[in-house]
């Protein structure tokens, strides 16, 4: 395949609704790339969500309906990008298995990413080994629609680094097959928590959602952490770690105005409640339209649920013909 070819392809897990995180991480790229590439795929990763959720099918049940009405929501179009469902197109699965031989149990625990989150979810030595190989599952999920750009978060870097390496053990064994892939990160490779954490995340409660309503945000904004040593408005205030103007620096767009806010918080005089205030508003303006027009789409899942299924139908097409390929490639091509 010409490496001139730009196949998208992105997704999400079925795990919670979509914060500000996805929208400033990937999804803007998503839907900046579906007029900008040949071809554009968006998956809900709902396998991928059960390899850390084996106990807990409703949740990821539920949320598929979810990922899919926030990104609709923001603008990705069925008619210039594939939507599908991950468990709908076997042929991942099979290429899944496929991968796992050209990947070591030592390489799967030193990803970065994997080690990162299985800290944070606590397994331990009691991973279950699905998790630990998601990286190779997504591997198939970029690989079986032949892929090669994938607009991610900075935190899915080293699963994008170990899909390269399956490429280059996979052609230099069966023979060349597939494009090494490239990502794309967003302007804003990742988005910290309104706690502080070093990443929004739906699994951390965390988050601003593209859902929530204004009191919502309100409540959020309004309990972010600002500086501790910034107790009466006279006081001078740290601006660095200060999550109100961390914020303010991703999503104000007037450069000038923050510039003289931080200088006036530096100086002293300067409440928090003016900033958050400010930053509500801001969210309220990115949000309001997303929400208004999530609320219109959730009236009808029937519609929402009928284009995945499109989707589904279309992305199987290519991926029985990859997997013809690669069933040669390996010979076991037998009837
Ligand atoms: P979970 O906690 O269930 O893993 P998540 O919030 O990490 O959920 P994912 O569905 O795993 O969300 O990620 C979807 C995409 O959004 C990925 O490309 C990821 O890199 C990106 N992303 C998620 N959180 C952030 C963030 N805080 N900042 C920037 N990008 C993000
Ligand atoms: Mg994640």
């Amino acid at each position: 395949m010409s490496k001139e070819v730009k196949i998208v392809m992105t997704g999400d897990r079925p795990t919670g609704r979509l914060h500000l995180g996805h929208f400033v991480g990937s999804i803007q790229n998503r839907i900046k790339l579906q007029d900008e590439s040949d071809k554009s795929y968006y998956m809900v990763a709902d396998i991928q969500a059960l390899t850390d959720n084996a106990s807990n099918p409703d949740k990821v049940r539920d949320n598929v309906l979810e990922v899919a009405l926030d990104n609709l929501a923001c603008g990705l179009d069925p008619k210039k990008t594939t939507m599908f469902i991950q468990s709908e197109i076997p042929e991942i699965a099979e290429l899944t298995i496929l991968f796992l031989n050209l990947v070591t149990l030592a390489r799967l625990k030193r990803n970065p990413t994997v080690k990162d989150e299985m800290k944070q979810k606590g397994f331990g030595e009691n991973v279950p080994a699905g998790f630990l190989a998601y990286p190779v599952s997504q591997a198939a999920d970029i690989l079986f629609c032949r892929s090669n750009l994938i607009p991610v978060g900075e935190d899915q870097l080293p699963v994008i680094e170990q899909v390269n390496e399956i490429v280059d053990d996979f052609n230099r064994i069966y023979g060349e097959t597939f494009d090494r892939v490239k990502h794309i990160v967003g302007n804003t490779p990742r988005l910290i928590g309104t706690d502080g954490g070093i990443k929004m995340g739906k699994s951390l409660n965390n988050g601003i959602y593209l859902s929530d309503s204004l009191e919502e945000i309100t409540k959020k904004v309004m309990s972010m952490y600002t500086d501790p040593k910034h107790i009466h408005v006279e006081d001078p205030g740290e601006v660095e770690g200060n999550v109100v103007f961390s914020y303010l620096d991703i999503f104000d767009t007037n450069r000038v105005e923050i510039a003289e806010l931080k200088k006036h918080y530096k100086k002293g005089g300067l409440g928090d409640v003016v900033i958050k205030k400010r930053l509500i508003n801001i969210l309220e303006d990115i949000i309001n339209p997303i929400r208004t027009r999530r609320e219109e789409l959730a009236k009808n899942p029937e519609n929402v649920m009928k284009i995945l299924k499109d989707g589904t139908n279309n992305a199987r097409i290519i991926a029985i013909e990859t997997m013809a390929e690669v069933r040669e490639a390996l010979k076991i091509n037998y009837f």
